[in-house]
């Protein structure tokens, strides 16, 4: 089931009933794709329809981010918990190393999607990594036949949104790829150019805080979360 937050349609599903979905999309034939909307994609869809579109039509649409859990709840009809994207990738590849899926990760600048698959490889012993390719690419069509060539199961598309979103919507099958995770700035995380916030900020639901910290200038996209809650507030069901 889904519920509508100011537009976009999650799933009210848990971690555990997530990466089950996930993993039996990676196993059956065609291409699905999933996002992970946090506050700031959902006002970008109030104001792209485009975007809107490709959001609403993912497989699987997980609710990343505290925010969207308050927006739930303001509205009246509260989701069962927040799957952030990097927990739904981190479960999803410790299933993947233990049955032979492949993944291919697209993505972030030059260097880090390399770096980052070296990462991965040891923290999840026996993980295929099919290939890597950065995220700042002209043409579409290499980079389609450079995965299908790899016979990636699943596809990592780190572009930001909402370009990652309308590129696995346009480009999924193209891929051959079984399925598609948009997953933002997880790969600068995964290669360690960017440390994630400390597991209490985590718990807390205050990681934007940290990243906040860190980098200042997102101050202006992140002013997207109050406005968030006020278009929650104002368009509250009961
Ligand atoms: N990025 C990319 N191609 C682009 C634009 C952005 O590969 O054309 C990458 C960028 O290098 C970064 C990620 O997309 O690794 C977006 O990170 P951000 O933290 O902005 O994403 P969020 O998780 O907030 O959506």
């Amino acid at each position: 089931m889904r519920i509508d937050v100011l537009g976009v349609g999650f799933d009210n599903i848990t971690v555990e009933q997530a990466v089950a979905e996930g993993v039996r999309l990676m196993q059956t034939p065609g291409a699905h794709y999933a996002v992970t909307p946090n506050p700031e994609i959902v006002e970008v869809c109030r104001e792209d329809g485009d975007a809107l579109e490709a959001v609403n039509g993912a497989d699987l649409v997980l609710a990343d981010g505290i925010g969207v859990i308050y927006g739930a709840k303001i509205l009246g009809t509260p989701l069962k918990g927040r799957v952030t994207g990097i927990g739904f990738a981190q479960a999803l590849m410790e299933r993947m190393a233990g049955s032979g899926k492949s993944l291919y990760l697209l993505g972030a600048k030059p260097g880090i999607a390399e770096k980052a698959a070296a990462n991965l490889q040891v923290q999840y012993p026996g993980l295929k990594i099919a290939g890597t390719h950065d995220g700042y690419f002209q043409e579409d069509g290499p980079v389609t036949s450079a995965i299908r060539a790899s016979g990636a199961d699943v596809v990592f598309v780190c572009l930001g949104a909402p370009k990652q979103e309308k590129w696995m919507r346009d480009h999924g099958e193209a891929t051959g790829a079984h399925l598609l995770v948009g997953l933002g700035g997880c790969l600068d995380v995964f290669s360690g150019e960017v440390q994630r916030a400390p597991e209490v900020f985590q718990k807390l639901g205050l990681e934007w805080l940290h990243r906040l910290a860190k980098n200042p200038s997102r101050i202006g996209r992140m002013m997207k979360l109050p406005l968030f809650l006020v278009h929650a507030a104002g368009g509250k069901r009961k």
